[in-house]
């Protein structure tokens, strides 16, 4: 047990009296792993130092959004520009265009963006403009992807594909997820199955193609040429939610990595947040034209935003979207994230720990399994308790990964080849405790 004296403990003590479970978000309670989240004082670069002043070094980087690390200069020099002009003015300013066409220059699908605040609202707009422009109800996801908590999505998998989900969340009527289809990822037949029952009534297939809230589980190709196929075929839209993947996994997403394997690939509709805002509330959908044009004021569809597209957070995603455009940036963090999962898995061979990894661009995920898992009943088979030790010894090692073993990790431009060989070393130092 931690003591009491410990700052941390004092701060969750405290918070847990007047915040409900001490956090504004649940995975940073530490549930599921247990323990005393580290309340964060302030960060630079790959680190962030807890209260107690404690170093960690930080595979978690706001869930994503920090790729190029804490307080690049150029990232804090524009927040601190657009600070002194104004924080909000509930008007259109010239920077949202800047942002809007920043996006839309390296994804090609993108002929009109909105900006919005958080990726769930992101995600559920987009859900609601599929419903609007097709004129259907019924919405297919997948078992382990997450895509905000909108109540339509906050759904598991019904009894069979004949009967739609069942709510995942207290205070979401069933009604509300009725039209709710959940499939099991990479489940080629069963995708089949639920088009040719449901085909004419579905509006929109969500996708995290590289799932990062199962840890780290890509769609096989083949799977997602086949959702394009099939969406193509009965006038569903393809919605690929690359909140995580966005600016991640390379400069276009994760739909220029199937794009590279499949010829002409493009989803319809994509959802953006993360990187976008470089750690400032900021998300995006886009898509062509005549769907987009379906959105307040042109068309029917209803969304808004008192925030949206807000001054200072389009300044902190633009300074953030011209670093990460520079050429070689994702070659570079490429190899160093690749560096980081290869010398895990070299530390785990050395120690007879059952491992596995993979990573794209700066997003990676690790396994307590022989092999990479395809789904999340897959995933799931983890053995909770050693991925729990292993967590608490990174931790009290100084290494910070995600405290539940569905996450993702990320690594981000200011992680030096010291910190990788500093992370390796600490957890080779676990892994003999765990064999
Ligand atoms: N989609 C995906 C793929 C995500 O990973 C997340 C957040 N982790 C969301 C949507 C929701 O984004 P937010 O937390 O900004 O609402």
């Amino acid at each position: 047990m931690t003591p009491s004296t410990d700052r941390n403990q004092q701060l969750f003590d405290r918070a847990r009296r007047i915040i409900p479970g001490g956090v504004n978000s649940p995975v940073r309670a530490f549930r599921a792993v247990g323990g005393t989240p580290r309340f964060v004082q302030r960060a630079e670069g790959a680190y962030f130092w807890d209260a107690d002043g404690r170093r960690h070094i930080d595979y978690i980087g706001s869930w994503g959004p920090m790729i190029l690390g804490h307080g690049h200069p150029a990232v804090v020099e524009a927040v601190q520009r657009a600070v002194r002009e104004g924080f909000s003015f509930g008007a259109p300013t010239e920077r949202e265009i800047e942002l809007a066409e920043a996006i839309a220059a390296v994804l090609p699908g993108l002929e009109m963006v909105r900006l919005v605040s958080s990726g769930t609202e992101a995600a559920m707009s987009v859900i609601r403009l599929a419903r609007g422009a097709t004129g259907r109800s019924k919405l297919v996801k997948f078992e382990g992807c997450y895509h905000g908590h909108a109540d339509a999505l906050l759904v598991k998998a019904g009894s069979g594909l004949a009967t739609f989900g069942n709510p995942t969340s207290a205070g979401v009527p069933p009604e509300v997820v009725q039209h709710t289809l959940v499939l099991e990822y990479n489940n080629l037949p069963q995708l089949e199955e639920a088009f040719a029952l449901h085909g004419p009534d579905i509006a929109c297939l969500m996708i995290e193609a590289i799932a990062g809230n199962m840890n780290f589980v890509r769609a096989d190709t083949a799977f997602i040429r086949r959702c394009r196929e099939l969406c193509t075929q009965h006038g569903a839209l393809l919605a690929f939610d690359e909140v995580m993947t966005g600016f991640r996994v390379g400069l276009g997403g994760a739909q220029a990595h199937y794009a590279a394997q499949i010829p002409g690939f493009r989803p319809d509709l994509t959802v953006l947040g993360k990187v976008i805002g470089g750690g400032m509330p900021l998300a995006a959908f886009g898509g062509p034209r005549a769907i987009m044009e379906q959105l307040a004021p042109l068309g029917p569809v209803y969304q808004a935003g008192t925030l949206s597209g807000n001054p200072v957070a389009t300044a902190c995603g633009l300074a953030t979207l011209r670093e990460v455009t520079k050429p070689g940036f994702y070659e570079a963090l490429a190899a160093r994230t690749r560096s980081l999962v290869d010398g895990l898995a070299g530390a785990a061979k050395a120690e007879g720990i059952p491992f596995c990894a993979d990573s794209e661009g700066g997003m990676f995920g690790f396994f307590l399994l022989p092999q990479l898992p395809r789904n999340y009943g897959q995933v799931m088979q983890t053995e909770g308790a050693r991925f729990n030790a292993l967590f608490h010894g990174l931790l009290d090692r100084g290494v910070y990964i995600a405290p539940a073993l569905y996450e993702a990790g990320f690594v981000s431009a200011a992680h030096s080849e010291q910190d990788i060989a500093d992370t390796v070393a600490a957890a080779r130092e676990v892994f003999a405790t765990l064999a």
